[in-house]
């Protein structure tokens, strides 16, 4: 079980507070209105170690506990949500190799993923196939000691910019059940792998979403995640419980982030002779807000404490993922109806929480399919 002493995650959320106050807030809206890639936050956040914030220290990485990784997390995000996107997804590519790779693809690749000298992230998502990931059509066919593989993938988090990706694809697309013949490598750039179009989103902005396009892209059979076929799926699916508590810890940040400057500017902003927090219907908002919020944060961190034990906490973090991204955009809505036309200009922060709140409902798994997890987990446990 991973722990950190508390003088020392009290010191490392100070370090964080003050580089989101000093570095991020002043420039974020200059980077999100141009929608360009922060490359100057990017070599803060390696400097930090973001990169390496849960790889183990014999990697290289800070070996964070999740509960510790999700307040940073948070924390970012009450302020700017989409990078954390950078070194989230990343951290999900170097998750799959520390949990599912050989020793020697860990000592290859984890203490250059840790330190962000790569950086990467996830790449399963193709044109035809989101949800029913099983349905996807890339193929990697054996050659000798290589694998050769063709398809396109899409919606990729860092697709541009990144260098590396854990790809998943089908090593047997005649295996039944289809899970059985899916494999996942690891995807450096190269000859016969392509970067297609960016694209254009309403918000998570200055994070790059690409294409990827693989044509006869070949790789070593070392590159293959465990070095067996057909446990690709499994090993996807073992990240999911970390990769939602990650969305979760998004989604409180914005509902926190949201909260806040409700609060600030209906204390501020006066009308019929008095601030509009003394109005009772804006109370009210600002009630359900503040509790929102507060549920969410705690669902997450109960999620990633559960996780931190080494207890099996899907439905927990499908519970935290479902309720804080439904927590964000609710509490984003609010706090921009209280800002009044000002909610909706662009020289205010929360026009930017708006924008962003929707993809954390979509991302690692949508709402509606979360709500089916926890039903059934739900049933599952209790017998019913
Ligand atoms: C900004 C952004 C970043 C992303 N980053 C990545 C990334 O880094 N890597 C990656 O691989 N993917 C990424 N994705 C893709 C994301 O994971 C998928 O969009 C998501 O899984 C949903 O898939 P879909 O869009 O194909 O929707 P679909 O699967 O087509 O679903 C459409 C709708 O139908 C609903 N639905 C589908 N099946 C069911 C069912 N059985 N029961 C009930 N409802 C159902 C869904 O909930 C949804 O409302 C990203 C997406 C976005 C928008």
């Amino acid at each position: 079980m991973r722990s950190i002493d508390a003088a020392d995650e009290a010191q490392l959320f100070a370090t964080i507070d003050r580089w989101v106050e000093r570095e991020v807030a002043p420039r974020v809206k200059e980077f999100d209105h141009a929608d360009r890639w922060p490359a100057e936050i990017v070599e803060q956040m390696k400097e930090l170690g973001l990169f390496g914030a849960t790889v183990s220290p014999e990697y290289g990485g800070l070996g964070l506990p999740a509960a510790t990784y999700a307040e940073i997390v948070m924390r970012i995000s009450s302020v700017w949500m989409a990078i954390t996107g950078i070194f989230n997804s990343h951290l999900m590519l170097a998750l799959a190799i520390e949990k599912f790779g050989t020793e020697p693809q860990k000592r290859q690749w984890l203490p250059k993923l840790a330190t962000g000298e790569i950086r990467g992230g996830l790449a399963l998502t193709e044109p035809d196939a989101g949800t029913d990931l099983q349905a996807l059509r890339m193929t990697a066919r054996r050659d000798r000691g290589d694998y050769v593989i063709n398809g396109t993938k899409t919606w990729i988090s860092n697709g541009i910019e990144g260098h590396c990706f854990a790809l998943l694809v089908k090593t047997n697309p005649e295996a039944s059940p289809r899970y059985s013949g899916m494999s996942l490598f690891i995807a450096p750039k190269g000859p016969g792998f392509k970067v297609g179009r960016k694209l254009e989103k309403l918000g998570y902005k200055s994070i790059d979403s690409g294409e990827l396009i693989f044509e006869d892209y070949r790789i070593p059979a070392d590159h293959l995640i465990g070095e067996v076929e057909g446990r690709g799926f499994t090993q996807v699916a073992g990240g999911l419980e970390l990769g939602r508590i990650n969305v979760a810890a998004r989604g409180v940040g914005i509902a926190e982030g949201a909260l806040r400057l409700a609060s600030t500017y209906a204390q501020m902003r006066k009308t019929f002779g008095k601030p509009i927090a003394e109005h009772q219907a804006i109370a009210l908002k600002i009630g359900e807000m503040a509790t929102r919020a507060r549920a969410a944060r705690l669902l997450t961190l109960d999620a990633a404490k559960a996780f931190d034990r080494g207890e099996r906490c899907d439905m927990e973090a499908g519970m935290a993922k479902f309720f804080a991204s439904e927590a964000a955009l609710e509490n984003s809505t609010e706090s921009m109806r209280i800002h009044g036309a000002y909610g909706y200009s662009k020289e205010y922060d929360i026009e930017r929480l708006y924008r962003d709140a929707p993809l954390t409902c979509i991302g690692e798994g949508t709402n509606e399919m979360q709500r089916l997890i926890i039903a059934r987990q739900y049933m599952r446990r209790n017998g019913t």
